[in-house]
């Protein structure tokens, strides 16, 4: 059984994000979906319509779960006997960051971190160009899963 936790601010949820979550599928047998709480971040979307609004797009997908937490990554997965990290990376900002967090938890609690690339088409969408279209009005269904349009 190959648990993996997919850990993020999710705020929101991007096509970006499903994509990573569909052909993570295909490497794990369970994925859950960490909305992490991060006080230093300020959020847009509260984290409750975040994490309902998630499970609306995998309510007939059982091998995917939605939870929020507010610890340490590694003791997330490890409470929820994840043996495994994914994350996405679309640059090469994206990739250094990356490495530091995949060494970090390797290191604290010998979880591997496994990275899928970002598909080009998706490469340019992020939460921060989803909340900015937004925040003034503009159509966002090119950039969101079906249910959040
Ligand atoms: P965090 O605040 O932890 O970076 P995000 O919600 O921004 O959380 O992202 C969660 C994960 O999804 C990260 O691994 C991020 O690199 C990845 N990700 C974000 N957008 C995309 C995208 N368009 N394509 C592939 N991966 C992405």
């Amino acid at each position: 059984m190959k648990r993996a936790i997919f850990p993020g601010s999710f705020d929101p949820f991007t096509l970006g994000h499903y994509d990573i979550v569909k052909r993570g599928l295909q490497l794990f047998d369970e994925i859950i979906i960490g909305i992490g709480r991060n006080s230093t971040k300020k959020e847009t979307f509260p984290i409750r319509e975040r994490e309902e609004a998630i499970r609306k797009i995998f309510k007939d997908e059982p091998r995917v779960q939605v939870a929020i937490y507010d610890c340490l990554t590694v003791d997330f997965a490890r409470d929820n006997n994840a043996e495994f990290i994914l994350r996405g990376v679309r640059c090469v900002e994206d990739f250094e960051y990356e490495r530091n967090m995949a060494e970090a938890n390797k290191q604290l609690a010998d979880i591997e971190t496994i990275i899928l690339y970002t598909r080009p088409e998706y490469a340019h969408i992020s939460s921060t160009l989803v909340r900015d279209l937004y925040a003034y009005g503009k159509d966002v269904s090119a950039f969101v899963p079906n249910h959040l349009r």
